[in-house]
């Protein structure tokens, strides 16, 4: 019975965890996240939105994915929101800026749980956070978004 309960809880917690993002393989086996719209789309979209400059180069040679006038922004995806906000809090202390992780959710209702654990962070560590969608963005208007090199528009 105590195995039986054992195996029900593995298996409860790897259905949770494991697969809340869709992987994918490469020719090589490599797992990867599939995207439909590259986090380059989200950004581009977003820091143009935000009068922002793209890649602007730190002192130690990191950049920071946008730079707005009053933030420095980290843009991931859901599945790397805890190096998101390491690399949010890097570009706060180059900057001078105050550091936001921009969270990209490509399935917002299994994903707002890890925008969630970002967001508590972000109130007791003292940074921003805000998540986007493509809906938010806009970027399935006619199905592509407006960057060539995306993959919607393969
Ligand atoms: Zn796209």
């Amino acid at each position: 019975m105590k195995k039986y309960l054992y195996n029900f809880f593995i298996f409860f917690i790897s259905n949770t965890f494991c697969c809340a993002f869709e992987y994918g393989y490469t020719i090589n086996d490599f797992k990867y996240v599939k995207h439909n719209h590259s986090e380059l789309s989200y950004q581009h979209t977003w820091c143009a939105k935000n009068n922002g400059i793209e890649e602007y180069k730190n002192n130690d040679l990191t950049r920071v994915d946008c730079l707005t006038k009053y933030n420095a922004v980290e843009f991931d995806f859901a599945n790397k929101w805890a190096e998101s906000i390491g690399q949010a809090l890097h570009y706060q202390k180059m900057t001078g800026k105050k550091g936001k992780v921009v969270l990209i959710l490509e399935n917002p209702e299994k994903e707002m749980i890890y925008f969630k654990r970002v967001k508590d962070l972000a109130e007791i560590y003292n940074f921003d956070a805000e998540y986007v969608t493509s809906k938010i963005l806009n970027l399935n208007k006619n199905k592509k978004c407006p960057y060539l090199d995306c993959k919607c528009n393969k």
